[in-house]
């Protein structure tokens, strides 16, 4: 490795910049050129991977391509430190405290994996010559791109006022960390009596049962804190996932607090006024109390602007590989991309990522890929000792990822209270256990 070297656009040094592997770099050079000798060139050497993106599908499939081969360089870029989940996020809003999620860190990925962490955000790719610059301008030359970016909002669409301005007044908190907390402290402080209005986009969208479940954490702490106010959902779909589930916990914990008006009911809104709080719904004007506006979704900022969507917003991908169908060479996974039958979670993203990393070195080592399963486990919780689930296998038929006929399904209805605690415990199991899968 060459050795520590100034960044002139940047001021850090290699060494600085840099965590993880001590081996030939990915990081070719700063300033936007490529150091001659510095990178391993496409076909010779190590084989190497930059993978840009540290959530649940780009951390883990960072981790899985060392797990399988260690002979494959993995260079993971994400521009935090510390990431921030957004499952278990609900919870700490629903004031359970001590099931709030803990940011997770990349230390384990590199000591453990030896993966090559680069704390940056990529700005921009060559398709053609295969680099991906970071916003610092160092530039890293890959055999083969990951991406793992999330979502993107799609500001003032349809939910016309609702900008990234409006986020400040009405949170989205529909990615973890800063917005997640504005959010808790609007609710902490609402007034006895109040309304909390949670907006929901129409599908899909990013963990569909998610604003379920914190219409029911909010409601849990509402009932303890402030048992006059109201939890009102306005919502751009008729049905929503565990949807008996929901409602059947609804009317034994929370009676008239929690009402919703699906888009058959006029729930659909058109036009937010932030600093008013005010929601303009085919059902009539609601001024709430505090807000929470989900904007309408699509795939990750990098994704969009490299061409890797199409009019869907999303990007489609080979189910067997996640190879783009719009860029070969670049694989896209987890919530950015199109998976078939499988939602936008934690879970699909890391299943996806696992199956992605054994496709990638299967064709970096010239095998032909071959068919995998997937799964995805959902938990919600309706109160902290009430939880219930939904599970799925899939496996990659005619072309597509098609789900597996009574492989899983969703927890019963008319469960008594063991069994719903039982499915609580479960999902403080399930967030640890991700966590460990993908960051450790
Ligand atoms: P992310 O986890 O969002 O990771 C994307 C990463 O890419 C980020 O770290 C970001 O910093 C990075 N990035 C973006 N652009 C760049 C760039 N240009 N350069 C470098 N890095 C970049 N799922 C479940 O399975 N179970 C649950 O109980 C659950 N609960 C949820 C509750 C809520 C309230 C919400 C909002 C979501 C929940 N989810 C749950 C869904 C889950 O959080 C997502 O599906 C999952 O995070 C998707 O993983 P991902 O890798 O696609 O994206």
């Amino acid at each position: 490795m060459a050795p520590p070297s100034p960044s002139p656009s940047t001021g850090l040094t290699r060494r600085r910049f840099l965590t993880g592997a001590a081996r030939a770099g990915a990081l070719a050079a700063t300033g936007g050129a490529l150091a001659p000798g510095c990178s391993t060139p496409a076909g010779r050497g190590a084989p190497r991977v930059v993978v840009i993106g540290g959530g649940y599908g780009g951390a883990a499939c960072a981790k899985y391509l060392r797990r399988f081969d260690p002979g494959v360089a993995v260079t993971l870029v994400e521009p935090n430190s510390r990431y921030a989940p957004c499952p278990f996020s609900n919870a700490a809003l629903g004031g359970m405290a001590d099931a709030a999620p803990a940011p997770q860190n990349y230390e384990a990925l590199s000591r453990r994996f030896g993966i090559e962490m680069v704390h940056d955000a990529a700005a921009k790719l060559n398709l053609d010559k295969r680099t991906a610059t970071l916003a610092g301008g160092a530039v890293l030359r890959y055999d083969r791109l990951v991406l793992s970016p999330g979502i993107s909002f799609r500001w003032n669409h349809i939910f016309a006022g609702y900008d990234e301005t409006a986020a400040v007044y009405m949170p989205h908190a529909w990615r973890g960390g800063r917005q997640a907390a504005l959010l808790e402290s609007q609710l902490a402080a609402m007034r006895d009596g109040g309304v909390f209005a949670i907006v929901v986009p129409g599908l899909p969208f990013r963990c569909p049962p998610g604003p379920y479940e914190r219409a029911s954490l909010a409601a849990h702490r509402l009932k303890r804190e402030k048992p006059r106010s109201k939890v009102l959902i306005l919502d751009a779909n008729e049905h929503f996932s565990k949807q008996d589930l929901f409602e059947e916990a609804w009317a034994a914990l929370y009676g008239e607090l929690i009402e919703r008006v699906p888009i058959s009911g006029g729930g659909l809104v058109s036009g937010i006024a932030p600093k008013q709080r005010l929601l303009r719904a085919e059902a009539g004007e609601f001024k709430a109390d505090v807000a929470n506006v989900i904007p309408f979704q699509r795939a990750g900022l990098l994704a969009l602007e490299h061409g890797l969507t199409d009019e869907t917003g999303w990007c489609p991908v080979d189910h067997k590989t996640f190879e783009s169908s719009l860029a070969p060479g670049v694989h896209v996974l987890g919530d950015s991309c199109q998976a078939g039958a499988m939602p936008k979670s934690a879970t699909s993203a890391n299943s996806q990522a696992k199956v992605c990393s054994l496709a990638i070195i299967d064709l970096l080592r010239g095998r032909e890929p071959g068919a995998m399963l997937y799964h995805n486990t959902c938990y919600s919780l309706a109160a902290p000792d009430y939880g219930f689930s939904i599970s799925a296998m899939y496996r990659y038929a005619n072309g597509g990822i098609k789900q597996i006929d009574q492989a899983g399904g969703p927890s019963p209805l008319r469960a008594g209270p063991a069994y719903r605690a039982s499915e609580a415990a479960y999902a403080r199991d399930w967030f640890a256990s991700i966590n460990a899968d993908t960051f450790s």
